[in-house]
């Protein structure tokens, strides 16, 4: 029996797709190991937006090599769609496949084995045009259903679409069968994963369906006790899912919406597709049919043309604005992308600091909304995050909770007291014996 190991880098969506290749290996009777176990083949699922993409493939490349001198590697995912003759360069690299045929490795891997030389298979990404159902699974917690891939926007900054291809999508119907599949496994919880996934609904090129009615599907799968949307853009994040969610017994009151800047100006030259209004609108509306709604916001700083004054004004935006947490990203210039070519560069200490200030804002803003809810009572699903004698977990609004550790607690959704705000951070339960089961 030949021996697998995966390596994935970068996003949920990679980690779906990952699991999916390992689940087709493992049905044509390889053994899936451990990455020190010794494996006959490494595959290794890439990210482009990783900083220093390729210095952390080549290290991955070395260990796989140290620990089995005579494996196979193979390289996948984003970065080996972009870069796939820098890699195929790499010593120790034996195979490099692009987009549109890394769900085909399975069937490749035999006779490419059988060749000495370094196998490149990275078609041009226009030719990415079918959609490959993905799902992870790892434990009964979470799985990450991947809905969409792709993207049509192009904002100035990002390489996603030239990594990714062009926005399409699964079915309704395919969805719904893999949510019924995922249920059966004893899953509590389904994350929505996607590039673009309010874009979800454009099938060989045409749009067929809407992300609103997946929603709406979705929601009616008996045996999933949790639905998370893991980003979407403010742009199409509309009133009637927003107002869905607000009702659901399943879709949490959780929202992950990228803004990326609070200055106009800087939107306009992203290429964003929506100005600071619309995001104040769409925080406005969730927060009113939700006020205990989690909001968690992407943002970049530093991008070209971010003078003082304009970041000043997203850092006020931000301050102002009733969210929860921020994802801070520092800008960097990406090869074949607008912003790579545009001037006015911010000098690298500036991003820096800037980076500096709103990681500090998003705890302050993590702090104020754990601290809002302190008293209330909410559903926690428990998962297997030991550390210190405590177990943490998720509320259905993303606070992370830590309880006094019962390996009972592991993979159960257990509604629980938040009582103070721990040195760490976690917000911690009332006593366990007060733990006890929803009904
Ligand atoms: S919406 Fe913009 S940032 Fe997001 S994947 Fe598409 S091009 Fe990239």
């Amino acid at each position: 029996m030949k021996k697998v190991a995966f390596y994935t880098l970068g996003c949920k969506l990679n980690f779906s797709e990952t699991s999916t290749i390992s689940r087709q290996f493992e049905e044509k009777g390889y053994l899936k190991v451990d990455f020190q176990d010794n494996p006959d083949i490494f595959i290794i699922n890439t990210c482009s937006v990783t900083e220093n993409a390729d210095k952390k493939c080549k290290k991955i490349v070395r260990e796989a090599k140290k620990i089995s001198p005579n494996s196979y590697v193979t390289i996948i995912g984003c970065y080996a769609q972009l870069k796939p003759k820098e890699i195929s360069e790499i010593a120790g690299v034996d195979a490099v496949l692009g987009a549109a045929e890394k769900f085909r490795l399975i069937e490749l891997l035999d006779d490419f084995a059988a060749v000495q030389e370094t196998k490149v298979l990275a078609s041009e990404i226009q030719e990415a045009t079918v959609f490959n159902n993905a799902y992870s699974i790892n434990d009964r917690t979470r799985t990450f259903l991947k809905v969409q891939d792709g993207c049509n926007y192009g904002c100035a900054f990002c390489t996603i679409p030239l990594a990714r291809g062009k926005s399409r999508s699964n079915t309704i119907e395919s969805v719904v069968q893999s949510a019924h599949e995922i249920a059966a496994t004893g899953v509590n919880e389904i994350v929505l994963t996607g590039v673009n996934i309010g874009d979800f609904g454009i099938v060989d090129g045409k749009r067929n369906e809407r992300f609103a009615d997946l929603v709406y599907a979705l929601d009616k799968v008996e045996g999933i006790n949790r639905l998370r949307i893991s980003s979407i853009e403010p742009n199409l994040l509309t009133n009637e899912i927003i107002s869905f969610a607000a009702q659901s017994k399943r879709f949490v009151p959780h929202f992950h919406v990228p803004l990326q800047s609070g200055s106009n100006t800087i939107l306009r030259k992203m290429g964003r597709r929506y100005l600071r209004e619309l995001y104040v609108d769409r925080v406005t509306k969730i927060k009113t049919l939700m006020p205990h709604a989690c909001i968690g916001v992407d943002v970049i700083v530093g991008f070209p043309g971010e003078t003082d004054e304009l970041f000043l004004e997203t850092y006020i935006f931000l301050n102002e604005l009733d969210i929860s947490y921020l994802h801070v990203f520092t800008y960097s210039e990406r090869a074949n992308t607008r912003a790579a070519e545009m001037d006015e560069v911010v000098p690298m200490k500036k991003r820096n600091e800037r980076s500096k200030m709103l990681r500090i804002l998003s705890e302050k803003k993590r702090r104020k909304f754990y601290t809002e809810n302190l008293g209330k009572t909410f559903t926690v699903l428990f998962e297997e995050d030991v550390e210190d004698g405590k177990i943490h977990g998720f509320t259905e609004n993303y606070i992370r909770v830590a309880a006094k550790y019962d390996p009972m607690l592991i993979n159960e959704l257990k509604v629980v007291t938040l009582d103070l705000i721990n040195e760490k951070g976690n917000v911690e339960v009332l006593e366990p014996e007060m733990v006890f089961e929803k009904h």
